[in-house]
């Protein structure tokens, strides 16, 4: 069924493979981090021992002195398993339950975050330690029969980062080098990639430069917030992408205040590769001449497809041949389909969704030879072929949506300016 005149090259496969590999990188550095930031904090008033002291008294009990135990939490652990581990009550666990935020601790529990027990000598749970989001750190003390619950707040500051870099290898690589997260890299590449493929576009001495956000919380990096500004040159043609907010959602404008991001993306699929062209072919499962009424992009069980463009669920079920289909309505006579799915995304009939929105995961449910998706474009009911339909252009920001558009981006192009010798987009 598949044609190798039509081949995508294998180069996206090789890029998702790079951003796969550096993001474990990047985790890798920030879970240690929380260890050290856990530890700092957990570090009991000890200058006192440092001093020659004679011993107490045999008569007088020595003060209560924590001592901290750092439990990193395993898949399948729960709050209640991780008190009987440590040979604590449930009953203590129902008492520290009283506080909402433990609850929230116990219904959420996420692998690999970290609690601190402080337990006492003979056993007992004197204290209980966690983070409540980015913010905030709980530290809940048992006193008698009764939790007193303690919040430290952990002010988090967004630090603005202006970086470039030339490519020399390949992109993530050269971002790598010039200090850029994956994360950073990956935001990049999403802003630009209806105006740039990178998989096939990029030449050795295209170079960007690129605003970027990252929180910090007590002197600790803890992570990327975004793209806000990206400037790419590539094969002497600059493009910009300026971040603006709008109804409550991030977006790349270019320099105009017009949407990157396109009305329909051409390929609803991330790193597939065309398998089956549209118009007559010889059906790989009939064996007769058929229309082939779309296009067809070979990927593994599961991978995730996308809403090509924003619209409504039309239908979301079995058709035959088909399997399971999803159709989406995008007003203006424009409807698209998915087919053959494994399955469906978890919305209802009727339902808007937005471009990009997981609609469902390939399959080859229907009559389908391998996983695969199969993709129609329709427009007033008569089938299109997606990848040379003409695309609606989404419309620019106007009036006082562009005046703010450009006083609240105007910082960050500043900042791209001062990247050394940076060549923006045409006005
Ligand atoms: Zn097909």
């Amino acid at each position: 069924m598949s044609n190798p005149s039509r081949l995508a090259p294998a180069a996206p496969r090789v890029l998702a493979i790079a951003v796969a590999g550096v993001l474990l990188a990047t985790l890798g550095s920030i879970v240690p981090a929380l260890d050290r930031a856990l530890e700092a904090s957990e570090a009991p008033a000890t200058t006192t021992l440092a001093v020659a002291l004679p011993p107490p008294p045999p008569s007088e009990a020595p003060a209560p002195k924590e001592d901290w135990r750092t439990v990193r939490v395993q898949p399948g652990q729960t709050l209640g398993s991780l008190f009987a581990d440590l040979g604590l009550p449930a009953s203590t666990m129902h008492r520290m339950l009283e506080v909402p935020e433990a609850t929230q601790l116990a219904s959420r529990l996420k692998v690999g975050s970290e609690l601190a027990f402080d337990i006492g000598p003979d056993g007992e749970l004197r204290g209980l330690r966690f983070d409540a989001g980015e913010t905030r750190r709980i530290h809940l003390a048992m006193e008698g029969d009764d939790v007193r619950r303690e919040v430290i707040e952990r002010a988090v500051e967004t630090r603005v980062v202006v970086a470039g870099g030339q490519i020399r290898s390949s992109l993530f690589a050269d971002g790598a080098r010039a200090g850029l997260s994956a994360g950073v890299m990956n935001d990049m590449v999403k802003a630009l990639q209806y105006d740039i493929d990178f998989g096939q576009d990029l030449r050795e001495g295209d170079s960007f430069q690129i605003v970027y956000e990252e929180l910090w919380r007590e002197g600790e990096r803890l992570r990327d917030a975004g793209v806000v500004a990206v400037n790419f040159v590539n094969q002497g043609k600059a493009y910009t992408a300026l971040r603006f907010d709008r109804d409550g959602q991030s977006e790349f404008f270019d320099l105009e205040g017009r949407p990157l991001r396109k009305s329909f993306m051409r390929t609803p699929i991330e790193f597939a590769r065309l398998s089956s062209g549209f118009g007559a072919r010889r059906h790989p499962v009939l064996n007769r001449m058929r229309m082939h009424k779309g296009v067809d992009y070979a990927a593994p069980v599961g991978t995730p497809i996308f809403a090509a463009g924003e619209g409504r669920v039309k239908f979301a079920g079995w058709q035959n041949g088909y399997g399971r289909t999803v159709i989406l309505d995008h007003g203006n006579g424009i409807t698209t389909l998915y087919a053959h799915m494994s399955r469906l995304g978890s919305y209802r009939v009727g339902q808007r969704v937005r471009q990009g929105t997981t609609i469902g995961y390939v399959g080859m449910s229907g009559l389908a030879t391998g996983p695969h998706l199969h993709y129609e474009f329709r427009v007033g009911g008569m089938h299109k072929d997606p990848l040379k339909v003409t695309l609606p252009k989404p419309e620019p920001l106007r009036g006082p949506a562009l005046a703010e558009f450009r006083r609240a981006t105007a910082p960050a192009l500043a900042q791209l300016r001062r990247v050394g010798g940076v060549q923006l987009a045409d006005r």
